[in-house]
């Protein structure tokens, strides 16, 4: 199993000015490495091995007595996919993926909006999400805390992080302005397009 540390696919200034060098050097290098450094140590002391990531969660969420590794492991699972959810140079979604968003949420400027106000109005630390639910629909989801969409039943297609420590640096407690900025300047489409073409 592969349970190495996350390697951020780019470098630490790349993603300025929308989320700066010294954000990433604390959400990345300390809170992300930090949730990894838990998970190795809590699965050492417990009789998980040898299965994936997304196993781990599964099986860590049915027991309460592994809360601790659930919480840990699922923040791996869902700092990993965020930094896979951005990218430096700004990526334009493809005619496919506008047509398919458009089947869903009626218009692409409408799927932004639901984006934006959900993350926005998440009333706790936590995540907001682009899924596809099992008849193939696409949804707009917020977890809290450390949960994803795997312990629901849905495939992630995108996340962006809504705890604080993921703005406060750069934007104070002006969540809105590092949504517009995210959302409208570092969304790597094409991995929503290749999370999408892996599940359908
Ligand atoms: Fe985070």
């Amino acid at each position: 199993m592969n349970l190495d540390f996350f390697k951020l696919p780019y470098s630490n200034n790349s993603l300025e000015p929308t989320i700066s060098s010294e954000t990433i050097s604390f959400h990345y290098e300390k809170h992300h490495k930090a949730y990894y450094d838990n998970l190795v140590r809590l699965l050492g002391e417990s009789s998980i091995e040898e299965e994936s990531l997304e196993d781990i969660i599964l099986k860590a969420h049915k027991d309460e007595s592994l809360r601790l590794l659930y919480n840990n492991a699922s923040q791996v699972f869902n700092h990993d996919f965020f930094w896979e959810s951005l990218s430096p140079e700004k990526i334009e979604p493809s005619d496919y993926l506008v047509s398919l968003i458009e089947d869903n949420f009626s218009s692409w400027d409408k799927f932004l909006d639901e984006l934006k106000s959900k993350a926005l109005n998440h009333f706790a630390s936590g995540w907001v999400w682009l899924v596809l639910d099992s008849n193939g629909g696409l949804k707009i989801i917020t977890t809290s805390n450390a949960d994803s969409p795997i312990i629901l039943g849905f495939k992630p297609l995108l996340t962006i992080d809504v705890w604080e420590h993921s703005y406060y640096i750069d934007y104070r407690n002006a969540r809105a302005l590092y949504l517009d900025s995210v959302i409208g300047s570092l969304i790597n489409w094409n991995f929503v397009e290749s999370n999408i073409k892996r599940h359908i």
